[in-house]
């Protein structure tokens, strides 16, 4: 036995020796001992994204080496000796036949030749920088190099989250492979909000104008690192469309609207159901014969309604004829409010109801999905009937929806065509972290929305959630979000980014790295952040499943999932002040960990974690004194303070975008949160 384990071992030695060999062969150096032996060429006037692209190869290689490499224009000199690294299209490029005219929106080619690498994507005009400049192909092949070859990975924004393994040598491989992104649209709202001189939340953020638009600038080339943007064409996306049709329609066709629950069913709706806005507002008995708004709220549609089905196609062909060139596309979208018609026609449509006491013995969260009643195949029958009426005008119309609050649930037996774009949007509570049951639940919607033939695409709000605290839910997102990524999404529109990179950075580098890499591991992804920290990657680790946990048991113990826009009100009670001690005991064992390494980036990481869970330390006693009767307005009046003088004191650190921190402290104590 031993004998053969020898031979084996022998036998896998020589085989990894010679693997390794060969492929040696055929690696070409760019940078040894100190020098340059390549030199990145350009056209003699490259479009703007070659030149940026050149320029973030020449900084990472730079990063990792020390070493400069050159970057000239086609027609300079250049020795023969030296490697050329040809970025964007050129005259060599042409020569090789690699023609960027013939390349697919965002598609990069990559060969080597030689000892010539080409980078080549769809170049043209536009800002690099801009998410809407298509013509990125160039630059998405110098990222791959960059993380290939360099293994650079970009946590956060600016310097420090930008880890680069320090190399004497760059030696790479052979390169012969095209590529694109894998999906058209990668999108993440990362809620910039502009600029107003003086504007009092704005300086609870930032102490400048100055320090926000370098902020600004620093996420927006740490999302180009991570390739988001859009391919052209891109599918339409879905808005509420029928905003303005009460005040149109409303006087001569009420019918086109939701008739309101009246007898019986209202007070039933009244009694059964928890209070969800507008079922609130019912009045005793229901509103009799009542077609469009209700109290105090918007209006959902009559969408069984024939002739309103016929309007909408009408508006279209109307609006198609006026202006030929644009997008030919009828938006279907219900207004943001549940949909409420309880006429028979509509009624007819719904797949069978589930009795109150079923819905009750649902999760939290699904419950919503079927208050006042699941809707579902009512509307995917809507949009099928209008597109099959648009589609016997021309066959190429484009129909864009949403999966939503109570039409979420899929129906079972209804087919729907490719072109019909269907937006999954989990709203009404879909936080994390979320009970396993309901995680599976959304992901059999998924299936069968998928099942129906439409094509979808990622619309969740669940990003919202957390404020400025650490509300870690890295491995559920991850999940959620390879699922549907595994599962014919087209694309993604996420809402609601809070921007907390340092209490919430597992989270955030995960949603970012999984754009392009829908088929790595979570908890490789994860690994790769760990990394960054050098000896105390194991720190971190414990660090960050500290506070997932933490949010677990919080949920578990007290259903606080979350509340969107006014999370911090309720940070006191899922993050009193004895929680933060265990948490910062793991994070001053890192710092012990890497005090005495020649790489001071690591400390200074460790440090950008310390600093975030501070801020969110002042957040969460902001939220006890607010909370507390007793507080005086000093009080009140200092720990703002405080927070705001810590901000200024490391809004260059980008530990969060403080601008965001500022606008959920406003939105959690209005005008009480104020230093006047
Ligand atoms: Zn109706």
């Amino acid at each position: 036995m031993k004998k053969y384990k020898f031979i084996f071992t022998i036998l896998s030695l020589f085989c990894f020796l010679s693997g390794s060999l060969a492929k040696d062969q055929s690696k070409t150096v760019w940078v040894e001992n100190g020098k340059a032996i390549a030199v990145i060429v350009t056209a003699d006037k490259p479009f703007p994204i070659a030149s940026y692209a050149a320029k973030e190869l020449a900084f990472h290689i730079k990063l990792a080496t020390g070493v400069e490499i050159p970057v000239k224009k086609e027609s300079e000199k250049i020795s023969s000796s030296m490697h050329k690294i040809y970025i964007g299209q050129s005259n060599a490029a042409q020569k090789e036949g690699i023609d960027y005219r013939k390349l697919e929106s965002e598609q990069c080619i990559l060969r080597s030749v030689g000892d010539n690498l080409f980078i080549v994507g769809n170049d043209g005009e536009g800002d690099p920088l801009d998410p809407h400049n298509s013509n990125s192909g160039t630059l998405w092949g110098v990222y791959e190099v960059i993380e290939q070859e360099l293994g650079v990975r970009w946590l956060w924004p600016g310097d420090l989250g930008t880890y680069v393994p320090d190399t004497k040598i760059v030696k790479i491989n052979n390169w012969d492979k095209t590529i694109k992104p894998a999906m058209s649209a990668r999108h993440v709202r990362t809620q910039t909000s502009s600029w107003k001189d003086g504007a009092e939340k704005l300086l609870q953020g930032y102490s400048s104008r100055k320090t926000y638009d370098q902020y600004v600038k620093e996420e927006n080339i740490f999302l180009r690192r991570h390739r988001m943007g859009f391919s052209k064409p891109n599918f339409p996306t879905a808005g509420h469309s029928f905003g303005n049709w009460w005040k149109k329609y409303g006087k001569e066709h009420p019918e086109w609207f939701q008739k309101l629950p009246e007898g019986k069913l209202a007070d039933e709706w009244r009694k059964n159901y928890h209070s969800f806005w507008p079922i609130d507002s019912i009045p005793v008995g229901g509103w009799k014969n009542h077609r469009g708004p209700g109290k105090d709220f918007g209006t959902s549609m009559c969408v069984s309604n024939k002739e309103f089905q016929k309007e909408i196609v009408k508006c279209w062909q109307k609006s198609m004829a006026e202006n030929p060139n644009q997008k030919n596309v009828i938006e279907l979208g219900e207004n943001d409010t549940k949909a409420l018609c309880t006429c028979k026609n509509c009624r007819a449509l719904d797949a069978p109801q589930l009795t109150v006491e079923a819905i009750k013995s649902l999760p939290t969260f699904i419950q919503d999905q079927y208050i006042p009643m699941n809707a579902g195949r009512r509307y995917a029958i809507f949009w099928k009937q209008v597109y099959e009426r648009a589609a016997k005008i021309d066959t190429n119309v484009l129909v864009t929806a949403f999966v939503y609050l109570n039409f979420f649930v899929a129906p079972d037996d209804v087919k729907l065509h490719k072109n019909m774009i269907l937006g999954f949007v989990p709203w009404g509570a879909w936080w994390f972290p979320r009970d396993p049951r309901e995680q599976q639940w959304l992901y059999t919607q998924w299936e069968k929305w998928e099942k129906t033939g439409a094509t979808l695409y990622f619309r969740p709000n669940s990003l919202y959630n957390g404020g400025s605290m650490p509300h870690v839910y890295a491995h559920e997102l991850g999940e959620d979000f390879k699922f549907v990524m595994n599962h014919g999404c087209v694309g993604t529109d996420w809402d609601g980014f809070n921007g907390q990179w340092a209490v919430n950075g597992t989270t955030s580098y995960l949603l970012f790295r999984l754009h392009n890499n829908p088929n790595k591991l979570v908890s490789n992804i994860l690994d790769e952040y760990y990394m960054a920290f050098g000896p105390a990657a194991m720190q971190v680790k414990a660090y960050f499943d500290y506070w997932e946990t933490h949010a677990i048991y919080n949920r578990a113990m007290s259903d606080f999932g979350g509340s969107t826009y006014i999370y911090n009100l309720f940070a006191y009670k899922i993050f009193p002040p004895e929680c933060f001690i265990p948490a910062k005991k793991i994070l001053d064992k890192a710092k012990e960990v890497v005090a005495k390494e020649k790489d001071k980036q690591y400390a200074q990481r460790i440090d950008f974690l310390i600093k975030g869970m501070e801020h969110a330390q002042k957040e969460a006693k902001l939220s006890a004194l607010f909370n507390n009767k007793e507080t005086s307005k000093k009080e009140i009046h200092d720990a703002i303070q405080d927070l705001v003088n810590f901000r200024y004191k490391t809004e260059k650190l980008n530990i969060a975008n403080f601008l965001i921190s500022a606008d959920k402290d406003h939105n959690a104590w209005k005008e009480r949160y104020t230093l006047k």
